[in-house]
């Protein structure tokens, strides 16, 4: 890659240390964040990662739960890391922690006290808790970590305890944001520390790492309290059952949807295990009363109707979760019946659409009412919008801004809004992208491999494996496999057999596909010389092919055909 300002040559401290950002996951996508901040000279630096998420499946990932970030590249470097911060507890920033630690030697893991206790959750699900090093550090606190200083700084996000993260170098400072939106009213955690950021501005602020999700909407966001207000009055309004689905982590929702249940004398009921364990760890930290009262859905087909709200998982139409069950009239516990209201205080995440699609209509096919944030405001989004973004440029006034946290054109809008906003630098960096903050100016300086992972059942492997490609191919045309039995002479011993997966029975004509297939693998062996039909190689490729071509031409599809030549 060509340095950004290639004619200007960056200025020495004498020591030749240099100031790094190196995205490896999060910029151009959404969700698998992983940042690192690298300090030191070249083939001697130090390294702090920042947030280490995932993303999910979808139908181009067939049978693929999670996606998760490469990590070659720190494992290579594995015995210079200093650390890994977590900026806040959402699945793309903390959901990997779990598969990945295990392959980075030890290294200590920072959380606020909120993300430390969902990770321990985790964590002790696979019985990795004992011994995890583990370490609390509140907003507001500093820490040393290797040759930075951190602190970590209160912003208001969907979730208690969003962290900005200063992070301190001889050289300079970056401010990385984490996730965030400015809201005067969060309903958990402390709000925005605006007063900490405007005296990061004064002290001169070398770059802004910063949040680009809603880079491409202008105004602010709406306030977590206006959506509370909307689940007060539509609770009080439903002439029958209510329930709500939200992402399981957003305390405050959930807070909300237990206030409107109260405020209406409904009683809530707890629908999904994700659910129980944020309310569980916002209980331990203070985000949620310890007494908060609520019931377990085994107790929701006695309550009457007007008298109960159902709190479920699923507000991404996830197949497992309470609100598809419920949707498809499955759900061993909670029923709905017409006219009962089902409110989606959520968004659809890309990707998602078809999945949450299948679970509304499954409810209207029902007769219940499905209430989504185009009816009612009852969701809002915990990113920034541009009116935003402008207030934090102004507070900050950053050297050098880097886009991250967005796909490609979330991350230009963003680009071109700090460049309107006076920024001098913007660097517009890509997974791999190692970028010199300091000294300056910045510039791209060398690229790393990057990549995603899948967990895949049991089983971690690389997406460029080639698996879930194949499988792919299988969903679209089927498979073919050719049973043939030789002898050592070259002699066919039997009929050969086939076996058609996922293939039509007849081609339009009403030829059976086996027919066509067997006949292609008969005609291919005769026009083979006897005295080659030895190369076992030669016999299988050439039965492939041919199986594949006499499909092809009668369905316009080629399958998937595997030859299993048997030499007695
Ligand atoms: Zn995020
Ligand atoms: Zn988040």
């Amino acid at each position: 890659m060509t340095p950004l300002n290639p004619d200007m040559t960056p200025k020495s401290d004498g020591k030749g240390a240099e100031f790094i950002f190196l995205p490896l996951g999060g910029v151009g996508e959404i969700g698998m964040n992983l940042y690192l901040y690298g300090y030191g000279r070249a083939g001697a630096r130090q390294w702090l990662i920042v947030d280490m998420g995932v993303t999910f499946g979808t139908e181009y990932e067939p049978g693929v739960d999670l996606i998760l970030p490469d990590i070659r590249f720190i494992e290579e470097e594995r015995h210079n890391i200093a650390g890994l911060l977590l900026t806040h507890a959402h699945e793309d920033h903390f959901g990997a922690v779990v598969d990945l630690w295990p392959s980075l030697g030890g290294i200590p893991v920072y959380a606020t006290p909120f993300t430390a206790e969902m990770l321990k959750s985790k964590l002790s699900e696979i019985g990795l808790v004992n011994g995890f090093p583990l370490e609390i550090i509140p907003l507001g606190a500093h820490r040393t970590i290797g040759p930075f200083d951190v602190e970590l700084v209160s912003m208001s996000h969907s979730i208690p305890e969003p962290s900005a993260v200063i992070i301190r170098t001889p050289l300079g400072a970056a401010l990385h944001t984490g996730d965030w939106k400015l809201d005067e009213n969060p309903l958990t955690s402390a709000p925005t520390d605006i007063d900490r950021l405007k005296a990061l501005g004064s002290d001169g602020l070398t770059a802004l790492i910063c949040d680009s999700t809603n880079a491409v909407r202008d105004g602010v966001s709406p306030s977590e309290a206006d959506v509370a207000v909307t689940l007060d009055r539509l609770v009080k309004q439903a002439p029958g059952r209510v329930a709500v689905t939200t992402f399981a982590s957003n305390v405050a929702r959930i807070r909300s949807v237990a206030n409107a249940a109260r405020a209406a004398g409904r009683d809530l009921v707890v629908v999904g295990r994700a659910m129980y364990r944020v309310i569980e760890a916002a209980q331990a930290t203070g985000y949620l009363d310890p007494h908060l009262s609520f019931l377990e859905e085994t107790a929701f087909e006695s309550l009457k109707p007007r008298h109960v709200v159902a709190l479920c998982t699923g507000s991404q139409g996830e197949p497992r979760a309470a609100m598809a069950r419920i949707a498809q009239g499955e759900h061993p516990n909670v029923s709905l019946d017409p006219g009962d209201w089902v409110i989606f205080s959520s968004r659809t995440i890309p990707g998602n659409e078809k999945a949450v699609a299948r679970v509304q209509n499954g409810l209207a096919d029902r007769g219940i009412d499905v209430i989504t944030d185009t009816d009612a405001p009852v969701h809002v989004s915990g990113h920034p919008r541009r009116g935003e973004l402008e207030r934090l440029y102004g507070w900050v006034k950053p050297a050098i801004a880097i886009p991250m946290h967005g796909e490609g054109r979330h991350l230009e809008a963003h680009a071109r809004l700090a460049e309107k906003l006076g920024v001098s630098q913007v660097v517009r960096a890509r997974n791999g992208a190692m970028v010199r903050l300091l000294p300056g100016p910045a510039a791209i300086i060398d690229d790393v491999p990057v990549g995603r992972l899948y967990r895949d059942g049991l089983v971690l492997t690389r997406a460029d494996d080639g698996q879930v490609r194949e499988r792919r191919k299988l969903s679209f045309a089927g498979s073919v496999a050719v049973s043939l039995v030789f002898s050592e002479k070259g002699v066919l011993l039997a009929d050969p057999e086939v076996a058609l997966t996922g293939l039509p029975q007849t081609d339009a004509q009403g030829v059976p596909f086996e027919r066509i297939a067997r006949d292609a693998v008969v005609g291919t062996i005769e026009s083979i010389p006897k005295s080659r039909r030895k190369d076992q190689a030669l016999v299988s490729e050439a039965v492939r092919r041919s199986v594949r071509a006499a499909v092809n031409q009668a369905w316009g599809k080629k399958p998937v055909c595997s030859v299993l030549l048997t030499v007695i």
